[in-house]
């Protein structure tokens, strides 16, 4: 992961490198500017006091007074802007000089002629004064000043950036850290838990509150869209529960009949014929078996002969005590009947009101009106009777009906 590093942190340094570019853009302007007008007003200054200073000057050089001479230079050299003064007398070419250090190798910043007092009458150049600037002076004059500026802006930037540190802090980095702390614990299945930052009220909105709004609606969108899903999932799951229903339905169902078919038999019977075996009750079985229902195939069609299947089915099933009883279609046109806790003698009653149901109504099969009968064996589980033995013996007694002439119910006695 990147290292971390505050937003804070980042402005306070562009801020103190603005103005550090800044202290050197206009200490430099102010260093030029103030070298300007000083050099101005020292020169100006300079011309007053020497200006001042010429009468006394005029009197000791006309007097030919050198004492005097050098005291006026001595007192003009101790002028703080005043570096050095060289006087030159034009008629003897001596010169008189004053000031502290060497004589300076540049040109002089004020050159004046010391001309004869005004009362001499003589318009005679007595004599050329040089005054050089006190270099030191000057410079420590302009190092202070731009010092002074320097630090203003040290002082005004510490203070910004002092500044910008609060109100980051206060504004910025508290509230996003409670959000960043909060976003991270926020667990799916409490997306109603409010955000709510520790600071203090007011009547304008700023950004955070922005974050906080997006981060509230981002919440609720969240939440809806899950119990959407929560809803979608839920419909889904119960079309699919149903869809499985209908399949185990169809797996265990006949389609033309309604009965159930051979699997759902080799999946019920055994359980049955347990249970009743434990419970020491009685169960019988009845295999029905249409009459001569090729003959209604050939002459009337196969429709005709699916309409009949239907019927009988249809027939067989009111007599049944559903779910105790149920029905299987065993094969093409035969029928297992399956009598939990009954036994034959009453397997016999109803093979008798079966029989007797299909034989006394035509089945109506497009226009036509079909005699149908059916021919019915019947067995009771005995003891050692596996599911094998009393289906077949049931079926013996159908072969029996069959060679009975048909339409009429015979019963399996014990072991026969
Ligand atoms: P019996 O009285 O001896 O039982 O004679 P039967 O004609 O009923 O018996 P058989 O076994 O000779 O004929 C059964 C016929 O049932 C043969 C077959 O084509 C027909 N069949 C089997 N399944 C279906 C079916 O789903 N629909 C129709 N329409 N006919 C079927
Ligand atoms: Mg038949
Ligand atoms: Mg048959």
């Amino acid at each position: 992961m990147p290292r971390f590093r505050p937003i804070a942190s980042l402005l306070i340094s562009r801020i103190i490198m603005l103005a550090v570019a800044c202290m050197l853009l206009f200490g430099g302007a102010h260093a030029w500017w103030e070298n300007r007008k000083s050099m101005q007003e020292f020169r100006a200054t300079m011309h007053t006091l020497v200006s001042n200073s010429m009468i006394a000057l005029s009197g000791a050089l006309w007097d030919i007074d050198p004492a005097m001479v050098n005291e006026q230079l001595r007192w003009l050299s101790q002028l703080p802007s005043v570096g050095h003064v060289l006087l030159r007398v034009t008629a003897t070419g001596q010169v008189f000089e004053a000031g502290s250090g060497p004589l300076p190798d540049r040109a002089p910043a004020v050159s004046l002629p010391v001309m004869p007092p005004a009362t001499s009458q003589s318009h005679l150049q007595l004599g050329e004064l040089q005054v050089w600037e006190d270099g030191d002076h000057y410079l420590s004059v302009l190092r202070d000043s731009t010092l002074r500026v320097l630090l203003g802006y040290a002082v005004l930037t510490t203070l910004v950036c002092l500044m910008v540190a609060w109100v980051m802090r206060r504004e910025l980095r508290q509230p996003l850290h409670q959000i960043a702390r909060f976003a991270a614990s926020l667990k799916p299945n409490e997306l109603s838990r409010p955000l709510v930052l520790d600071r203090p009220q007011r009547d304008e909105v700023d950004e955070i509150d922005l974050v906080i709004q997006g981060f509230q609606q981002l919440q609720q969108d969240v939440r809806g869209y899950i119990e959407h899903l929560d809803l979608l999932v839920a419909q889904r799951t119960a079309q699919l529960e149903n869809l499985v229903e209908e399949v185990q339905r169809m797996s265990l169902t006949d389609a033309l009949t309604g009965c159930y078919n051979r699997r759902a038999m080799d999946e019920r019977l055994e359980a049955e014929i347990g249970r009743c075996r434990r419970q020491g009750l009685p169960l019988s079985v009845l295999f029905v078996d249409v009459d001569r229902f090729k003959y209604v195939n050939d002459t009337h069609g196969h429709a005709a002969g699916d309409a009949v299947l239907r019927e009988v089915a249809q027939r067989c099933g009111q007599n049944l005590h559903v779910p105790r009883d149920w029905m299987v279609r065993y094969g093409g046109e035969e029928f297992l009947i399956v009598l939990p806790e009954r036994p034959s003698h009453e397997a016999a009653q109803l093979g008798e009101r079966i029989g007797h149901a299909i034989r006394s109504q035509v089945v109506q099969a497009y226009g036509l009106e079909l005699k149908v009968t059916v021919s019915i064996g019947i067995a009771q589980l005995q003891p050692d009777d596996a599911q094998e033995d009393l289906l077949a013996r049931a079926d013996a007694r159908l072969y029996d009906a069959k060679r009975a002439g048909r339409d009429c119910v015979r019963v399996a006695h014990a072991h026969t």
